[in-house]
């Protein structure tokens, strides 16, 4: 379980896009949310978006991995899919909150990897927020005020990478993914191939 979490505005998605587009090996986690779709979301591809009654009934029905409200809204992780895609090897990409990392990062059976994002200063992080045009300045006041308090956390992750340029940033990440995978841990499949080249 790879977790990318970061402030909003400092480049996770389109870190995650990339990755996903060039690392074949690796899904997406979609997750449940109870927030509005923005323009362009598309239902089971960005969230699976649901109602609060829904969305309580799966955290009654123990069907949500971790979940979190974060600016007003619930968010969690499905675990039905995730949990069989696991079990088959198979690697997953988190975009989830420090909320939602600390969950999963206290669950025993998971393994997972935790990297967060910091924008090279707050100033930025603002442009980049006021960039992307489709929230309010109350909204945006929010979200760096939001942002703040989320940065506050990123002593509880294993990596933390600047996003000073986006390219460099995302090899960066990359780099990281690549290297976790190549622990001995997690190469399951390591006694049998290493038997084979001492075979005589
Ligand atoms: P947005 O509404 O901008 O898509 O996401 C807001 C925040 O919610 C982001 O920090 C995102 O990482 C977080 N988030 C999205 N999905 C989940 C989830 O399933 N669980 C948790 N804990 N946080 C999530």
């Amino acid at each position: 379980m790879f977790i990318l979490s970061s402030p909003s505005g400092a480049g996770k998605t389109t870190i995650a896009r990339r990755l996903l587009a060039e690392d074949g090996a690796i899904a997406m986690s979609v997750s449940v949310t109870t927030r509005p779709p923005r323009p362009g979301e598309v239902d089971g591809k960005d969230y699976h978006f649901v109602s609060e009654a829904a969305f309580h009934q799966m955290v009654g029905d123990g069907e949500l991995l971790e979940w979190a409200e974060v600016f007003g809204n619930h968010y969690g992780t499905p675990k039905s899919h995730i949990k069989a895609g696991l079990k088959d090897g198979r690697d997953f990409l988190f975009d989830i909150d420090w909320q939602g990392t600390q969950q999963l990062y206290q669950r025993m059976e998971v393994d997972v990897v935790r990297v967060f994002l910091l924008p090279p200063s707050i100033a930025a992080l603002e442009q980049r927020l006021r960039c992307r045009g489709t929230d309010s300045d109350a909204v945006i006041e929010g979200r760096m005020a939001r942002a703040r308090s989320e940065i506050s956390h990123w002593d509880g992750y294993d990596f933390v990478v600047v996003n000073d340029d986006i390219d460099d940033c995302f090899e960066k990440v990359r780099t990281i993914l690549n290297a976790e995978r190549m622990r001995r841990a997690r190469q399951t499949g390591l006694v049998d191939f290493t038997r084979d080249l001492m075979r005589p």
